[in-house]
């Protein structure tokens, strides 16, 4: 038996799906890496909740993985009508901390980056390799990639056993390519960042400061691209559901 633990974090239920909290996620991972064991990182938010509420395959993901972070302010608000606080933490956020515990001279955690368009993810690998020069890049693949690419990434991927492998194909297909993969790093923190690469490539911008602190980032994305629009019509369904959680419904804290 493996001797290997990490502390529990407390978990709270919303609409049936977790959510951890704490208020410092890096040194959690920090700690874990540090000891070999792998993490499953899923970043939720209220788009993810009301997928997985019909998503049996989301659903179990979700449940399965081993950290899921308050991405969405929604998650937030939510979390503060059972008057738990919760400081959010956007997945992006999430990326940028753990790129830099990576690019620390002390550390030696090879990365890898999958997914986003070509010239894209080159350009957020590029990004951070100038940014950040003690960064140890081992990969750098494109999401768009036939059968026989991918399991030349696959295999790629188990020869050079990153520690941190920043995954970019949008929810739930990145959550879905997690999960049948984890195997070959068992002992990596492998985290699903959605449009991260875009952002960090610079041809998509991050909402200014201002309009997160007003919990505004996903109209600010709708804006940025109009055809999320349909996806952003979970965000009342989400408000109204957890409400009624709220004055009917039973919710539960528990170290997991
Ligand atoms: N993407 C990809 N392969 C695909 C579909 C999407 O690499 O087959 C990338 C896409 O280029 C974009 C990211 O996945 O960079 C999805 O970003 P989005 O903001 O939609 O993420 P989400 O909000 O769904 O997490």
């Amino acid at each position: 038996m493996s001797d290997r633990v990490s502390t529990p974090l407390t978990q709270f239920k919303i609409l049936g799906q977790p959510v951890h909290l704490s208020t410092d996620y890096v040194s959690w991972l920090l700690d874990r890496l540090q000891q070999g064991i792998g993490t499953h990182v899923v970043t939720m938010n209220a788009e993810i909740v009301i997928q997985a509420s019909h998503d049996l395959e989301l659903a179990t993901i979700i449940s399965n993985a081993d950290l899921v972070t308050p991405d969405g302010s929604g998650i937030i608000m939510a979390l503060q009508l059972h008057g738990v606080k919760q400081p959010r933490y956007a997945g992006i956020d999430l990326g940028e901390d753990l790129l830099r515990l990576a690019g620390e001279p002390a550390h030696d955690y090879p990365v890898f980056f999958y997914g986003g368009k070509p010239q894209i993810v080159q350009r957020a690998a590029q990004k951070w390799a100038t940014e950040l020069p003690n960064l140890n890049i081992v990969g750098v693949e494109h999401g768009y990639l036939d059968a026989e690419e991918q399991s030349k990434l696959l295999h790629q991927i188990q020869i050079t056993q990153p520690k941190i492998i920043l995954v970019a194909l949008g929810m739930p297909r990145q959550e879905i390519w997690i999960r049948d993969n984890f195997h070959l790093c068992p002992q990596a923190i492998w985290i699903g960042v959605g449009g991260s690469f875009d952002v960090w490539s610079g041809v998509k911008n991050r909402a200014p400061e201002y309009i997160r602190n007003l919990n505004l980032e996903w109209m600010y994305r709708i804006a940025q691209e109009p055809s999320r629009w349909r996806r952003a019509l979970a965000l009342p369904q989400f408000a109204v559901l957890a409400i009624i959680e709220r004055i009917w419904g039973k919710h539960r804290l528990a170290p997991h």
